[in-house]
Formats: C-alpha cells, structure tokens, sequence
C-alpha cells in the first residue's frame, strides 16, 4: 500500500514515519511513502501557497491551485484504489473500522492544511472525505496524516512482528485490550493474577476475554452498548461484575 502526504513541512511526515513499525513496513516495501509539497508547484516567485481570507478575519488559507497540482502528481504516482482524504477537525472521526477500510486500497492520498485551513473549494472538488483524529485543533495535519499512516500500517500483513497482535489489539472487536504483565512476578505488594502463570491456555484465554469485557465496562460502556455480546461473553460479563 502506498501513502501520499500533501503537506508544506515533509521533512516532518518522513522524519517520523523512519521510526518503529512504520519504519520498518517501509523498510521491507509493505508500505510505500511519498510525500508532495504544494509549494514545489506554485508559479510566482515567492512560491506562495496561502493567501488572505475573502471576508477578512485573522489568519490564512491554503490556495487551491498549488494544493489541486501536487494531488494531481500524488494521484499519477499511484494506481488501483485511491482515495483522497483532507485531515480536518469537522472530518468524521476516525475509527478502527473506519482505517481497517482503508487498509483494503492501493493508494490513501492525505491532505495536511495549515494556517486556518484550505480552500474549501479544494475540499469539495477534490477530496473524497475528510477525517478527525478527535473534537480538538492541532496546528497541522501532518500529526493526524502520521497517526493514520502508522494505525492502517499496523493492520497491513507483515507489519508486525506478531501476526496475532493486531487481532488483540483495544477496537478491533468493538472491546479494550486485556491487561499486561511481565517480569517481576511480584511488584511491591501487586502480584501477577495466577492464572496467567497456570500454563492452562484454556483459562488464560477465557480470563482475558473476561477481563476485556470488564474493563471495556469500566471505562468505554459506550463501547459494550454499541456491541452484541455473544452467550459465553454476557456470562464472563456478569461474573467479572459479580467478582466485584
Ligand atoms: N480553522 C480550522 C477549523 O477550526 O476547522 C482549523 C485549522 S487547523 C489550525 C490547521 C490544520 O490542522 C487543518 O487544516 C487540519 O489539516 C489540521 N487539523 C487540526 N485539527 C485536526 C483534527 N482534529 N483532525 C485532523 N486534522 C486536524
């Protein structure tokens, strides 16, 4: 899969993508990076490619036409499915499902704005969708472009060194992650629950469905009421409730 990044600051995007998983999905050519600065296809001398608001107010917009020739560069490096998505706190908010989607294309083309934002005619003629990493404002869409980046390369094959990790991970079935430990046994006065310890992969499974369905309860009920629980999960519900 590759990924295209419209931004003005690309040292940022590629500088950070080297590190961990991103960095080595690229490494071994599971993923492909490229990145398109709109102020490489300005015309004027200044290479500008922001300009004052029609209407005043404070601040500046991104032009459309230096924004509109570097998507249409990144769209002829790429083929097969592509989509277009301009990185906006009104965006929809991105969800596990939501980049599991957009694991299946061949090209996820990002638009990071700056300033006050794009033009929004570059927003309506030439993105697909827009897309929110939360009901807050960055500075810049190259954060939001980044977490996309490494959150779809996770679930790509061979990206993670544990094929199964992904599958565990909080979100991916509607629940939280279960709890984690590792050595010492014995932190303090805190021990490691038994029964991770029994070497009984039967229990040790049936615990940690437990304990993601409780602690999915404790901190996300709204997760467990958008989700259908199966005969055996409503059963290790009602005893990690009932075990206090
Ligand atoms: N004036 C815009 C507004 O209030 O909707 C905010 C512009 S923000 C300072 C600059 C850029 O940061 C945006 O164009 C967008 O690309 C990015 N950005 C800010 N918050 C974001 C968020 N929650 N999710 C995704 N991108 C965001």
């Amino acid at each position: 899969m590759r990924f295209d990044v419209l931004t003005l600051f690309p040292e940022m995007v590629v500088g950070a993508a080297r590190y961990g998983i991103a960095g080595r999905a690229q490494e071994h050519g599971i993923v492909e990076l490229s990145v398109w600065n709109p102020r490489d296809y300005t015309h004027d001398k200044h290479r500008t490619v922001d300009d004052r608001p029609y209407g005043g107010g404070p601040g500046m917009v991104m032009k459309y036409q230096p924004l509109h020739d570097a998507l249409i560069a990144a769209q002829k490096a790429g083929s097969g499915s592509t989509k277009v998505v301009y990185l906006s706190p009104q965006g929809k908010p991105i969800t596990q499902a939501l980049l599991f989607q957009a694991s299946r294309l061949s090209q996820l083309i990002l638009v990071a704005g700056r300033y006050e934002g794009v033009d929004e005619r570059f927003v309506d003629m030439d993105c697909d969708e827009e897309w929110s990493i939360g009901d807050y404002v960055i500075s810049g869409g190259e954060l939001a472009a980044l977490v996309v980046i490494d959150a779809i390369t996770r679930l790509l094959p061979g990206a993670l060194g544990d094929e199964d990790s992904a599958q565990q991970d909080s979100h991916v079935d509607g629940l939280l992650d279960y709890p984690h430990f590792t050595r010492p046994e014995q932190v303090e006065n805190c021990t490691v629950p038994d029964v991770l310890l029994s070497g009984n992969h039967a229990d040790i499974s049936r615990w940690r469905m437990k304990q993601a369905l409780g602690r999915t309860w404790q901190k996300r009920p709204d997760l467990l009421n958008k989700k259908e629980l199966t005969a055996e999960q409503e059963i290790l519900l009602k005893e990690f409730l009932n075990q206090g």
